[in-house]
């Protein structure tokens, strides 16, 4: 294969029957990745001991984590290739196949209400909360520059204070007095430089209001950097009227059950981790977001929307905040992070959180769709034999013999795998 046959799109039919060599050399054509990046790709085991041991405290090991790439995913009339960690079965195919199926009608169009993050300080102590609030929204300026003070790299790139909120908030302990301060932190995740200004500034706010400063630490509710994405899946592309009407049905339960939206979200979650995995970003960041962010209304709800169009066709779109970075944190220093990025083409933050509200999207389409038709367990369930088959014991092609031979028996488990290997073994010649 040439560099020159690979056209750049990310409609690959086949690409999960090529041998993994064949895949990089796919994505590092398509990507025009460095050769550095080629090389970290193909290395099974690429974090280096020491980097390791700077990045956490008491490092022993590391811990290899697949990642595929989806295809077929169109964000904004770009093709993407969209790396994804994870090591769960069935999530990269899943986005593959729901991106496949709106690929003609478009893809995935998206937007993002910018790159602000909250930062809080909480005060207390205070005998006049509303006089002490309006002391604080006084000193506006000399906030801003206490702030951009802390940052002068972020204030150069563009970013830095924006914005200042004032809250109270009553507590079985007496009311507190609650300040964000709103920061734009561009390509950056801004956890670190948000906190800084915030602990720089909390002795000035208690100073000038008599209360106590105490917590001093972002929001993880980034509902200033929310992204959304919207797709239409063609009714026809999707096995019809019927399946279109089974899935609204599937989505109004999730939307009206918080039982039901915890595993629909999650759902949801399985794709957006992954890509955020793969880049090196906190994980833990955005789902605490993503899952505060669908119980906004006070009622824990879907973070997705599906609607039937005036053509009859299936419209979802979804909404969460995306806390991500292109700087920052484990993103800059990971190569093997660097290199995913590398794959992804992105030259801002913005444009790194749509693709993966885009991916979100379509592992929600495709947990839908396989819920409200065939269900959930037998695609799953067969990618998961072949795991199952590991787990007993069998190697080379009795892994694919193994994992077929269950399926048909639909007793996809240990004990059927054993038996299964038990029998192989004792056929083979
Ligand atoms: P950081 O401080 O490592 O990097 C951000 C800094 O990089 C900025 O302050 C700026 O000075 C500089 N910079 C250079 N180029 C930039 C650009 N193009 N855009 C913006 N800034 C640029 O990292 P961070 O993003 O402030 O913090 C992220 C880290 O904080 C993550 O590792 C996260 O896990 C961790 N963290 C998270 C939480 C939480 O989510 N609750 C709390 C504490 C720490």
């Amino acid at each position: 294969m040439t560099d020159q046959a690979i056209s750049h799109t990310s409609r690959i039919p086949g690409f999960h029957k090529l041998p993994v060599a064949q895949r990089i050399d796919h994505v590092a054509a398509f990507a025009n990745l460095a050769e550095e990046h080629r090389r970290q790709l193909a290395l099974p085991s690429n974090i280096d001991t020491v980097l390791a041991d700077h990045m956490i405290e008491n490092m022993v090991t590391t811990i290899a984590i697949p990642v595929g790439i989806a295809t077929n995913m169109r964000v904004d009339g770009r093709d993407v290739l969209v790396p994804m960690a994870t090591e769960e079965s069935s999530v990269v195919a899943a986005v593959g196949n729901a991106a496949r199926q709106c690929y003609e009608a478009g893809g995935f169009t998206t937007s993002m209400s910018g790159t602000e993050m909250i930062a809080q300080i909480q005060l207390l102590g205070l005998p006049d909360p509303a006089r002490a609030r309006l002391i604080i929204l006084e000193r506006r300026l000399e906030i801003e520059r206490i702030c951009n003070a802390c940052d002068p790299t972020l204030v150069s790139l563009g970013g830095g204070f924006r914005d200042l909120e004032v809250r109270r908030v009553e507590t079985p302990s007496g009311e507190m007095l609650i300040t964000h301060i709103i920061v734009d932190t561009r390509d950056a995740m801004g956890a670190n430089a948000v906190n800084s200004m915030a602990e720089r500034l909390a002795p000035d706010l208690a100073a000038w209001t008599g209360g106590r400063a105490l917590l001093r630490i972002l929001s993880n509710l980034a509902d200033r950097r929310v992204v959304r994405a919207r797709a239409t899946w063609p009714s026809a592309a999707i096995g019809g009227a019927e399946v279109r009407d089974a899935m609204i049905a599937a989505y109004q339960f999730a939307d009206n059950d918080p039982y039901r939206a915890a595993t629909h979200n999650k759902g949801i979650m399985n794709g957006v981790s992954a890509v955020v995995l793969a880049t090196g970003n906190d994980t833990r960041a955005v789902e605490s977001g993503a899952h505060a962010f669908a119980a906004r209304t006070g009622r824990y709800r879907s973070l997705t929307s599906w609607e039937i169009t005036a053509a009859g066709d299936l419209a979802g779109t979804i909404e969460l905040p995306l806390a991500v970075g292109l700087v920052g944190g484990a993103v800059k220093i990971h190569p093997t992070a660097r290199a995913l990025l590398a794959i992804l083409q992105v030259k801002t933050a913005s444009d790194l959180a749509r693709i993966i509200a885009a991916v979100g999207l379509a592992q929600n389409f495709g947990a839908m769709k396989a819920l409200a038709t065939e269900g959930i367990q037998r695609g799953h369930m067969s990618l998961h034999a072949q795991n199952v088959a590991f787990a007993v014991g069998a190697v080379g092609d009795e892994v694919a013999e193994v994992a077929r031979c269950i399926v048909a028996r639909s007793t996809i488990n240990e004990a059927a795998a054993a038996a299964a290997l038990a029998e192989l073994r004792r056929a083979a010649p």
